[in-house]
């Protein structure tokens, strides 16, 4: 922890004294394990995403999230984490804005767009299973990632049963 600057060990000392049921780690990507009750941050972010994205990781801990069943329901599950990221940053001083949540999710959006375009004919359907989808249009079934997912945003993380 040494690399830290001394407001973010502080910011992190207070958040391991109020939660004392996770536990807060270093790592090279944001994520929430409820395997095993691990919020992990990446020290290397930048002193105001370091936060943002503890607060977030904790919101999913704090809020149960352990899988998703389908796209949309990820959507919600992110909705609900950066809503109460927000109302835990206001004890914190961490100012999360509705705007910034809203750009978050928005990454979110376009890849539930993009998923869920047929590759045959270009319709937009709903979710058949959690990696396939079934268009109503042409028939065509199409397989997508489920475990995984990466968004081209600096406020990338995962969570998952994985570690
Ligand atoms: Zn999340
Ligand atoms: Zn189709």
């Amino acid at each position: 922890m040494s690399t830290l600057k001394p407001i973010l060990r502080n910011f992190l000392k207070r958040l391991r004294a109020d939660y004392p049921q996770f536990k807060f780690q270093n790592g090279h990507r944001e994520n929430w394990s409820p395997h095993t009750k691990t919020v992990t941050f990446s020290a290397k972010q930048p002193e105001r995403e370091l936060k943002f994205g503890v607060l977030h990781e904790l919101a999913h801990a704090l809020l149960e999230h352990k899988d998703y069943t389908s796209d949309l329901e990820l959507l919600k599950l992110e909705s609900e984490a950066w809503h109460l990221a927000a109302k835990l940053g206001r004890k914190y001083q961490v100012k999360i804005s509705e705007n910034h949540i809203q750009n978050c999710l928005d990454t979110y959006r376009d890849w539930l767009h993009k998923r869920s375009r047929c590759p045959n004919c270009g319709v937009h359907v709903i979710q058949h299973s959690p990696s396939t989808y079934k268009c109503f249009n042409c028939g065509l079934n199409w397989r997508v990632s489920h475990e995984r997912f990466a968004r081209p945003y600096r406020m990338t993380h995962r969570w998952g049963n994985k570690q």
